[in-house]
């Protein structure tokens, strides 16, 4: 086989790939090489990154094992009747460029997914293959993250999780109806099936590694999905609240929102136009003011307008507090940390800095200012030592002057 070959196969897969959104490393066991103990690290320095034509980092290596598919998922590029140029690695091959590529620094793990070859089983087995071989035979430390096929056998999926740092099974799209109109190989109970599989997998490992040191690890970095968002008609608050039960029932680590990308060659039943990338941004805004702020998806739904979709020119957390002006203000000096997560411009750290201080004085609005960025955007909802706001929660303009302003795009840019 020529060099040549396998880069345009790279090329191939690497750019099938790149539609996957759910590749961050956070969140997994700490392994290193240094002392000239095996390859490899999850941590450490002088790691490369590469962005995608679409701005996403992709500082693993991001690759299909293959982009020929039994399946005909309408969103994907790789489906069955697209007629896109197909190409395949041997598990061999990937885990020798995954060496390859980590020897020049160019990455910090592996991302591998892939399409559906002969059958699901058989597919799983071949993504195992690379992990087990990579651990096993070339002592890697790096990251691996696998994608499984959630129609395979749960044993299957389990050796996956011997290897792997992070295993992820698409949920696709955030409702039943829109995956088995547009995925209609697939099956939402089975999908969430295996999630459960994995999750239960997952916490059973933890507990035998509290009373025995030496039990097998399984998927440190846990489970993740990610979910398509603007190719069904699901509107934000259905997104969150399908987010949000993922998360308590599988323990997931991260769900990943995709806004859908129009393919070429793309199924006449997916709409022409991507949603804007400002939704997606928004939609991850709401699962950190979910998963770190203390809201319920509830809330989120209070800031969301009447059509179920959350506001794209102020963030949800603000579009939250307009909606609740009667929760403010807050007294910086004397209220809960729950109460000032809830300000608009206060993040945690921010939040932990202030508790912090207010311990030793009573805090000024420029204490405030000096740990935001916009200080202007949080004093209607703020009250300090020096600054109590006086009505300005009532102001019916008060939307307007914290919105950004609009801007005017160039024509010609
Ligand atoms: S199974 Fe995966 S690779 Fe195959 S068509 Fe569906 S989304 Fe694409």
């Amino acid at each position: 086989m020529s060099g040549s070959d396998l880069l345009e196969r790279l090329g191939i897969l690497a750019d099938a790939a790149k539609y996957d959104a759910s590749c961050a490393s956070s969140g997994t066991d700490k392994r290193s090489s240094r002392g000239g103990r095996g390859v490899g690290s999850t941590q450490g320095m002088g790691i490369c990154h590469a962005y995608a034509p679409d701005g996403r980092c992709i500082s693993l290596l991001k690759v299909l094992l293959t982009n020929h598919c039994i399946f005909d998922c309408h969103y994907c590029i790789n489906r069955k009747s697209s007629n896109v140029r197909r190409a395949r690695f041997t598990p061999a091959e990937v885990v020798q460029l995954t060496l390859d590529f980590y020897r020049r620094n160019y990455i910090e793990g592996l991302f591998l997914s892939s399409g559906i070859v002969k059958s699901s089983n058989h597919t799983m087995e071949q993504l195992t293959e690379v992990a087990r071989s990579l651990r096993e035979d070339h002592d890697f430390r790096g990251y691996i993250h696998l994608k499984a096929i959630p129609e395979a056998d749960p044993e299957l999926v389990e050796q996956a999780g011997l290897w792997a740092d992070r295993i992820s099974i698409n949920v696709e799209l955030p409702t039943d109806p829109g995956l088995a109109r547009l995925a209609p190989d697939k099956n939402a109970a089975r999908i969430e099936g295996a999630m459960g599989h994995i999750g239960s997998a997952i916490d059973e490992a933890k507990d035998a590694r509290k009373r025995f040191r030496h039990a097998p690890r399984f998927a440190p970095a846990g489970q993740s999905t990610q979910m398509i968002v603007g190719a069904d008609g699901a509107n934000d608050i259905a997104i969150i609240q399908r987010a949000s039960s993922l998360y308590g029932r599988f323990g997931l680590r991260r769900v990943y929102y995709s806004a859908f990308s129009p393919i070429p060659d793309a199924s006449a039943i997916l709409p022409l136009k991507r949603p804007p990338l400002i939704r997606e941004h928004r939609l991850y805004q709401s699962d950190w003011l979910t998963r770190f702020y203390g809201f319920a998806p509830e809330e989120i739904a209070e800031a969301a307008q009447d059509d179920g979709m959350l506001p794209l020119d102020i963030d949800p957390k603000l579009a939250w507090a307009l909606k609740r002006r009667e929760a403010f203000p807050v007294d910086v000096n004397t209220a809960p940390r729950e109460a000032l997560l809830r300000v608009p411009g206060l993040g945690t750290r921010a939040v932990d800095a202030l508790l912090a201080a207010r311990r030793h004085r009573r805090l000024r609005l420029d204490d405030v200012a000096r740990l935001t960025v916009s200080v202007a955007r949080l004093r209607p909802f703020l009250v300090a030592a020096d600054w109590r706001p006086t009505r300005l929660t009532d102001r019916v303009d008060l939307r307007r002057m914290l919105a950004p302003p609009q801007q005017q795009l160039e024509l010609f840019a």
